[in-house]
């Protein structure tokens, strides 16, 4: 395996010198795939591996930008379906970039929008049965009547969750939507298949993404020439491939492979739908076979024991909505579980929802007072409880890092893990990131 010849400290930099965008491996975990660095960007460092909230529609939902800042985070991650509806990508433009339009001073993110686009498309979940365990059918992709996100060789053709207007996604569009939304990171323009295609699909599928990635290559180093007056922004090639080890292995080579007319990939998006089970493996596939000398995101995974999972695994930067959706349901994380502070039992605790958090929130309100701001429905509650879980964490992924970095990570893991799942009943669902439903709720 390649990782067992470099152990140790070793540094790294893209070879890139016309950008402002570089990645450099610090310490690499014993015997794993797992590693510490920095990644640059024209708006800062971040320390990997890390945690990215989530800003779908350029706030994370509740919260003060200041107040994301303040709990840590490096970087926030926005998503281009959503901005690209509401705004319009053009006002973000006008505006300076994402950054400056939600005063984020740091580094930012955008998905390509293709998750959202195949997942929000009104109908999609109509035709799909995903709790349906032996659903195997290529239907959800197919031309359907009552499916309104369709995907054709060029490109998706998909309808608007806000107000039902037709739209069309391709790799050059996706490519014009992020370069005017500005942020430092990009995706390029995937088809996201589920786990309930077929492996023909997933085969034919993979070979779309793959033309797409060159596609969205060549119409990236065309707008960054273009637009040289804005600061750099990184493109990254999103790996598909489902839960096929061949397929996995081969979007990773052929994507890091890629070179259009002198623009390749500056890092690498681990996309696609993933069992919980197989995540480690399907990481591992993935990181043996990318370049060291580049960052990858694990994109949508933040249940704390995935996060070891991505990190031991060799994925550098992660992000997802959970700690925030699950804030807004009162769910908080502690070091003993993720606890529901609607439980009766919180009524009268006057002391924070963890006693070792240094959070805002922690440091300032007790758990009776949340249990009562969640009773009483105040808008409050969940922006409180939404500051204590992004810390939460932000903060674990922290720790992955300063632990790699002083070789105790797996006395880490046991001791973290064994704490917060040993409520067995707590033990994560059987799947992550699978495609769910639209977040509506604004
Ligand atoms: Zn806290």
């Amino acid at each position: 395996m390649r990782h067992n010849g470099h152990k140790g400290r070793v540094e790294r930099v893209s070879a890139r010198s016309e950008n402002t965008f570089s990645y450099a491996e610090k310490v690499q975990l014993d015997g794993a795939l797992g590693r510490t660095g920095r990644i640059t960007t024209p708006h800062g460092v971040i320390a990997t591996p890390a945690f990215i909230p989530v800003g779908t529609k350029a706030s994370v939902k509740g919260v003060l930008t200041e107040s994301i800042q303040e709990l840590g985070a490096q970087a926030v991650l926005a998503n281009a379906y959503h901005l690209y509806l509401q705004p319009g990508a053009d006002v973000l433009d006008e505006a300076g970039g994402l950054g400056r339009f939600m005063n984020w001073p740091g580094p930012t993110f955008t998905d390509s929008g293709g998750f959202q686009v195949l997942s929000l498309g009104v109908g999609f979940k109509k035709v799909i049965a995903m709790d349906t365990e032996t659903f195997r059918s290529d239907e959800v992709i197919a031309p359907n009547k009552e499916r309104l996100a369709h995907v054709d060789d060029d490109g998706v053709t998909f309808k608007s969750h806000l107000d039902g207007s037709m739209h069309r996604f391709t790799p050059e569009i996706s490519m014009g939507v992020q370069h005017q939304l500005g942020a430092d990171i990009i995706f390029a323009f995937d088809e996201c298949t589920t786990l309930h295609n077929t492996r023909s699909y997933q085969e034919k599928s993979l070979e779309r993404t793959r033309l797409w990635a060159k596609r969205c290559l060549v119409e990236h180093g065309r707008l960054t020439a273009e637009r040289s007056h804005r600061p750099y922004q990184a493109l990254f090639g999103v790996l598909q491939g489902a839960q096929y080890e061949d397929l996995r292995r081969k979007a990773a080579r052929d994507l890091s492979q890629l070179n259009e007319e002198g623009t390749s990939f500056d890092g690498f998006g681990l996309g696609g739908a993933l069992d919980k089970e197989k995540l480690g493996t399907i990481v591992g596939w993935l990181c043996e076979e990318l370049p060291r000398d580049k960052p990858r995101h694990l994109l949508g995974i933040g249940e704390p024991d995935d996060l070891f999972v991505g990190v031991e695994n060799g994925a550098d930067t992660f992000d997802c909505v959970a700690p925030s959706r699950q804030a807004r349901t009162s769910a908080v994380f502690t070091k003993d579980g993720r606890v529901n502070l609607s439980n009766s039992k919180y009524r009268r605790q006057f002391s924070p929802i963890d006693d070792a958090c240094t959070c805002y929130t922690c440091k300032n309100y007790t758990a009776a007072y949340l249990s009562h701001l969640f009773r009483a429905k105040e808008m409050v509650a969940s922006t409180l409880a939404t500051i204590h879980n992004e810390h939460f964490i932000v903060g674990l992924v922290d720790r992955m890092r300063k632990m790699i970095e002083i070789g105790q990570f797996y006395e880490f893991k046991e001791d973290f893990l064994g704490r917060f799942y040993a409520d067995s009943t707590r033990v994560g669902s059987s799947a992550v990131k699978e495609i769910k439903p639209p977040e509506m709720s604004a």
